[in-house]
């Protein structure tokens, strides 16, 4: 039987060198752009070489190298942003942009919509739902597609975790969310992380279970 999954790009974006995926239906062409960090030509130019329709605009979290480039993105392919509202509150609205401006970033285009935990966003045949990771930053989520595939931003890395030191940031917090809310999923879900820190661009749930230092650590 064929395999039913999306397909997945995967691109190389702005300064901190953030993993934008593109994910789409191969049969109806619509699609999800996560993590829209910078160079918003290079998204634009493939999501038309792949002839895509896309439906959302989203944010693994609010740190401005991941969000930068949502507001190009959102006027030239009439798509909705969308962030988790804790994120939205504190990086977008709040005093968490403060960081960032100072790292040279822009300000966060603001989000068209907010979601929290559950909420889904469909794609022909597909969607990908919230789940809400906190720690690495108070509105940090992972997408899931329910079956497959999890975009897991800068919570977890392959081999690695994520920061828990920048403002509005918990690295307990963090851990236990990776322990309930990720560890749980299946191990052959594949792993898709916002920055490629590791031995392997992606990894799945039980490799990470089984080979990464910081959750050995904390288990
Ligand atoms: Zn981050
Ligand atoms: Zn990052």
């Amino acid at each position: 039987m064929e395999e039913y999954l999306p397909q997945v790009e995967t691109l190389v974006v702005g300064p901190l060198a953030v993993c934008c995926y593109v994910v789409y239906d191969p049969e109806s062409r619509e699609g999800v752009v996560i993590d829209p960090g910078g160079d918003p030509e290079k998204i634009l130019s493939r999501v038309a070489e792949l002839g895509l329709k896309i439906k959302w605009i989203l944010g693994t979290h609010g740190h401005a190298d991941h969000v930068s480039a949502a507001g190009d993105l959102r006027r030239s392919l009439s798509a909705p942003y969308a962030l988790h509202r804790a994120d939205e509150d504190f990086f977008t609205r709040g005093e968490g942009a403060s960081i960032f401006l100072s790292w040279g970033f822009p300000p966060n285009p603001p989000a068209d919509e907010t979601f929290e935990e559950g909420a889904s966003f469909s794609f022909g045949r597909f969607s990908l739902s919230v789940i809400h990771t906190p720690g690495h930053s108070p509105g940090s989520v992972c997408f899931y597609d329910g079956g497959k595939l999890l975009f897991t931003g800068d919570t977890l890395f392959v081999g690695a975790v994520g920061r828990g030191d920048l403002p509005g940031g918990d690295y307990f917090q963090m851990m236990r969310s990776i322990r309930e809310k990720l560890l749980v999923l299946p191990e052959e879900t594949v792993v898709l992380p916002g920055h490629d820190y590791g031995s392997r661009p992606t990894s799945t749930i039980g490799r990470e279970k089984r080979e990464n230092p910081f959750i050995q650590e904390f288990l």
